[in-house]
């Protein structure tokens, strides 16, 4: 019996409705275009971009990095836990800025602040034993990095900073920042209905094991450091670690901190509005 019959008395012949929802989109794009209603755009993630030359501080070799024209990208509502969002591409794919000479990466805000004493540490931990990919030549192609690519560069951050001995804050902004690449791509596959099981669940399991490792990197920080804190205010960053607590089932720890936002003088309005919605998801877990 098919889904519709029933419908003969209505003079309807039969359908096939085997692949119901198999082109459930092509003919609403196909409508769509038909119609002259505003046509569907389409962007591709190198509109947005652009390759800026920088100089290397620890080998002085000058390259090329590809950059976000800030001007040009629609902001979308970030996530629960301020992981920017906009329309058509994923900017956290392009925060890291990496000598192809020397091997020197770090995220961009950090990329010129390095100390004589870490530009050594770097030239002997890094300079010395570095391999340039010749593949992943970021010189001269504006091409969009895929999540593979994005992710490697932020894990050379990582590892460089390890290296450099850099702040808690800074290893804990690149697990974040991993952790969101791993979520982006996370999304990507499932928005394109992969079948690919086992790549999604290790893209899930990275997700999660660096957002653990931020986690517990933040909450070493806010102890130890001093505000602004990967460019952050107190505010920003308790909204943030209040918001990974909650995902972390950390209940208590999370209500703490929305209690320190919700009495802070000096959060804005839009940080503390984030806190009362949180504070509704947390008493609503309790009960
Ligand atoms: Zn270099």
């Amino acid at each position: 019996m098919g889904l519709l019959s029933g419908l003969e008395k209505f003079g309807l012949e039969q359908m096939d409705t085997t692949n119901l929802f198999e082109d459930e989109k092509k003919p609403k794009a196909e409508q769509q275009g038909q119609a002259d209603a505003p046509k569907e755009e389409k962007h591709l993630e190198t509109e947005f971009l652009l390759l800026k030359s920088i100089r290397c501080p620890v080998c002085d070799h000058v390259f090329r990095t590809r950059l976000v024209k800030t001007g040009r990208v629609k902001r979308l509502e970030p996530d629960f836990d301020l992981r920017p969002r906009f329309a058509y591409i994923d900017t956290n794919k392009y925060d890291v800025s990496s000598c192809p000479k020397c091997g020197y990466t770090a995220i961009n805000r950090y990329f010129s602040h390095i100390t004589s004493g870490q530009v050594k540490l770097i030239d002997q931990g890094v300079h010395s034993k570095f391999k340039a990919n010749t593949l992943v030549n970021a010189e001269d192609a504006l091409e969009a990095y895929t999540y593979e690519e994005a992710i490697e560069y932020c894990k050379l951050a990582l590892y460089c900073t390890m290296v450099k001995k850099g702040s808690t804050s800074e290893k804990a902004y690149e697990c974040l920042k991993l952790s969101w690449l791993y979520r982006g791509w996370r999304e990507k596959l499932e928005s394109e209905g992969t079948n690919d099981r086992e790549l999604l669940s290790n893209v899930k399991a990275e997700e999660d094991a660096y957002y653990k490792q931020a986690y517990e990197g933040f909450m070493k920080a806010i102890a130890s450091e001093s505000f602004p804190m990967c460019g952050m205010e107190e505010s920003t960053v308790n909204i943030l670690l209040a918001n990974m607590a909650f995902k972390l089932e950390k209940y208590d720890v999370s209500s703490k901190l929305v209690s320190a936002i919700l009495t802070s003088r000096v959060a804005s309005r839009s940080v503390k509005d984030r806190a009362m919605t949180l504070k509704e998801e947390i008493i609503k877990k309790l009960h």
